[in-house]
């Protein structure tokens, strides 16, 4: 049975579609002796596959075969799946009847894939994007690779770090030099803060540049519509959207993605190939080179049912509350400092990341870990920039919740942190 979440029981019960596949008993650490019920508060790494996932590929199995291959009876069936997948994924976020779906490994490839895709300035230069200091170097490095990236520092409100971003928008338009992308973090995996993206985007689109989307925090705990914000291009991965490794996306206008030279050169991305000569595919087909995975994407697109089929509101009230249980209880304790980007921010996914005075993070999580069997990550989330610029450059301790996170286990790291304060290790 899952346990209760104090407070929202009615909501746990609302969620039960959205149950995780693995018990937390099946994990129970050993802790003095005794067997701990695991606490995940770890989700915002990888979140734990849903029993409907699980399901979805035990049906699936049988019906294994590669897609786009031919006539036989299985390859036809896998390409359906495939494509009803890509079909469903793509309206879970509210693509745009002309936007194009594709089926990669993770958001790290969605957005390797588009910055490949980046089209040159006017005079042949690489593309211009702007981006924020606060990015997840996933949202960092291909632009600094592959484009011309200007970084923004982000400033100490949501509010006016949205200023900053409009001003900079303007001034590369008045230069003659305009952005071609302003690529944006959907929800910041350090804070779980979020920025008011429909006003962004209408800033970006007022000058001419498009917007890319990191959903890798946004998209498994809020409803997001591509069409209802405005957004032109969005990546998420799978393994945070409560399915296994190996699938992602990316959804967004396709003219670019048709223009773009093709991500990986192979078997289903041509229309014909002469030895003196290759004629690519456009759609997704042009960057989905060589047998794609099914089975992730139909696992992905089982994630994306069972999380639709849940009220939205009720989902962003269950992590809200126990969002507001850890900082609410992480506090009160002396020494404890939790890490804060945009006090204003008008929402927040379910991160909360945090110092304890005197404490390495690394010790504090194997702490948690082997004293309270609390699982929580420790280091500098991938966001080297900001966590320097905050001045948390020898890292933090993260702690995320899911949908089936339970209020005990929140309850439990604060009494852990306590502890630790007031008892030591
Ligand atoms: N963007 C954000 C905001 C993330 O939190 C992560 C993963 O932690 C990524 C991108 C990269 O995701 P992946 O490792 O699945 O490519």
């Amino acid at each position: 049975e899952h346990p209760a979440c104090p407070g929202t029981d009615a909501t746990v019960a609302d969620l039960a579609p959205l149950l995780p596949v693995v018990g937390h008993e099946t994990l129970a650490p050993l802790v003095d002796g005794r067997r701990v019920p695991y606490a995940n508060l770890d989700v915002a790494a990888s979140a734990p596959a849903l029993q409907a996932v699980a399901d979805r590929i035990t049906r699936t199995l049988p019906l294994y075969a590669s897609v786009h291959r031919g006539a036989g009876y299985l390859s036809q069936v896998s390409t359906s799946l495939y494509e009803a997948a890509r079909r469903t994924i793509g309206a879970f976020v509210g693509a745009r009847e002309d936007d194009a779906t594709l089926i990669v490994r993770n958001t790290t490839d969605a957005l390797n894939l588009l910055a490949g895709c980046l089209p040159t300035s006017d005079d042949g230069a690489p593309g211009r994007v702007l981006v924020l200091d606060v990015e997840h170097h996933a949202n960092f490095l291909p632009w600094q690779r592959g484009a011309d990236a200007t970084v923004l520092t982000g400033r100490a409100t949501a509010a006016e770090t949205v200023v900053a971003l409009r001003d900079e928008l303007t001034a590369g338009a008045t230069s003659g030099r305009p952005y071609a992308l302003l690529a944006l973090t959907g929800a910041s995996n350090v804070t779980g803060e979020v920025l008011p993206v429909a006003d962004i985007v209408a800033a970006a689109h007022a000058v001419g540049t498009r917007v890319l989307l990191d959903g890798a925090q946004l998209v498994p705990h809020r409803r997001f519509s591509l069409a209802g914000t405005g957004v032109d291009y969005l990546a998420f991965s799978g393994h945070k959207t409560y399915a296994p490794f190996g699938a992602g996306v990316l959804v967004g206008r396709r003219d670019w993605l048709d223009a773009g030279t093709p991500y990986l050169a192979g078997g289903g991305a041509v229309r014909s190939v002469r030895v003196d000569g290759t004629e690519w595919h456009d759609g997704p087909a042009r960057h989905e080179a060589g047998s794609p995975n099914v089975l992730g994407a139909v696992a992905l697109a089982a994630a994306c049912e069972a999380l639709a089929d849940v009220d939205g509101e009720t989902l962003r009230e269950h992590e809200n509350v126990l969002r507001g249980r850890l900082v609410a209880g992480l506090e009160t304790i002396d020494g404890v400092e939790i890490v804060r980007l945009w006090p204003d921010a008008a929402d927040a996914v379910g991160v909360v990341t945090f110092t304890v005075d005197g404490y390495e993070p690394g010790h504090v999580a194997a702490y948690l870990s082997a004293e309270h069997g609390v699982g929580v990550r420790d280091g500098r989330f991938c966001a080297h920039p900001l966590l320097s610029r905050l001045g948390y450059g020898a890292g933090a301790v993260r702690s995320s919740v899911g949908v089936g996170t339970a209020g005990e286990e929140v309850e439990r790291l604060v009494a852990a942190v306590r502890t630790l304060v007031t008892e030591g290790p």
